[in-house]
């Protein structure tokens, strides 16, 4: 078998009411999928996350190099379109269109064999995976006090055992609503906040001492991610977890946080820090370090399709015990149009339970006609 060509699909949809992170508003949600044809007729899926015109021309300009190899040979490729590029992109952009190719990759490999990815990666070690909420955001009117708290309650309603907030809006102004939203969910629920690196160590480690009473599960983003030193500070100075790592790529970039012990928490996107080939064995480094492993996900469902497979194969956080602690699914609750609409069957949480899919592959199929539907111009 060998590839015969990957073609690449920016989509783009416009949102029905913007809504606002720590550093950005969005009014338009965006991906890009990886398609590989093989002359088999198998037909691989990846996604990539980040500016979806730049991984576009990434994945368009090393295409030529992977048509002819045989897709099975995940590593092998991975090594060379790495190598092929190592002096202008070990991180960012490139292995975003990396990541990709190689989930893409994945799905044909498991197709060729007849089983799910995980199978092929040496699991499952679990079928079905808790989700938690990741929503929380702002809006243009309204007190976040109350709209956020009433969406965290809705969250629960649906059967959701955790919610993350975003804050990085102020620090009185987080402190107020961290404590809104943990009123609103109780104390048996899990509530995580996420900065998305908008502080500096000072206002993390202040914002950090002023939420510790409302338990909550972990810290992520709390400082830039170049900022080892800042990790650092903010992790000895409060007794929350630290989480981070959607920022962070391949195995090398993890290496320096692992031998850091910067964080409680690795959080790789699968579509982001360089494919499932590349997941996996950042989760063996994890392992070795004694740091839990919960992906990052903000994608499509073939996004979520990709981190299930992973989530499946991932090492739980403790070890073997009455009490284990598994890892878990990080669930986009906004809106996103393309997100189910590109799925013939959506991945959805039942009572905050995802399964992982049993098809071959990504055990996903996709419907064309919404490619053609949200194609970006
Ligand atoms: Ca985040």
């Amino acid at each position: 078998m060998k590839i015969a060509s990957i073609r690449t699909h920016v989509l783009a949809a416009r949102l029905s009411q913007p809504f606002a992170y720590s550093r950005a508003w969005y009014d338009t949600r965006m991906a890009m999928i990886v398609e590989i044809q093989t002359d088999s007729g198998l037909v691989g899926w990846g996604e990539s996350y980040g500016p979806a015109w730049m991984t576009s021309a990434v994945v368009r300009t090393v295409a030529p190099w992977l048509v002819g190899q045989d897709p099975l040979c995940t590593d092998l490729i991975w090594q060379e379109t790495y190598a092929g590029l190592r002096d202008h992109g070990q991180k960012g952009v490139v292995i975003e269109a990396l990541s990709g190719i190689d989930i893409a990759l994945w799905d044909i490999k498991g197709k060729h064999f007849g089983v799910p990815a995980c199978r092929l990666m040496g699991g499952p070690l679990r079928d079905t995976v808790q989700a938690y909420a990741t929503g929380l955001y702002r809006r243009k009117s309204g007190d976040p006090v109350h709209y956020l708290a009433e969406e965290a309650a809705g969250y629960v309603a649906e059967g959701f055992k955790a919610v993350k907030l975003k804050v990085g809006f102020g620090i009185e102004e987080d402190a107020r609503v961290t404590r809104a939203v943990r009123q609103a969910i109780g104390p048996g629920i899990g509530l995580m906040v996420d900065a998305n690196h908008a502080y500096d160590a000072v206002a993390a480690i202040r914002l950090g001492r002023m939420i510790e009473p409302y338990d909550i599960g972990w810290f992520e983003e709390p400082v830039p991610p170049e900022d080892l030193v800042g990790h650092l500070a903010v992790k000895a100075a409060i007794s929350i977890p630290l989480a981070g790592g959607e920022c962070e790529f391949t195995r090398f970039g993890f290496r320096d946080l692992l031998v850091a012990h910067a964080l409680d928490i690795l959080q790789p996107d699968t579509c982001a820090t360089g494919g499932l080939s590349e997941c996996k064995k950042i989760a063996d480094m994890a392992v070795a370090f004694g740091t839990r492993y919960n992906p990052h996900c903000w994608g499509t469902s073939i996004a979520i399709a990709a981190s299930l497979q992973l989530l499946a194969v991932l090492p739980a956080h403790t070890p073997p015990s009455l009490a284990v602690t598994e890892p878990t699914l990080e669930f986009d609750r906004t809106e996103h149009p393309i997100r189910q609409a590109i799925l013939t069957t959506p991945i959805e949480p039942v009572g905050g339970i995802v399964r992982v899919p049993d098809g071959p592959g990504l055990g996903i199929e996709i419907d064309r006609d919404a490619l053609a539907r949200f194609a970006a111009r």
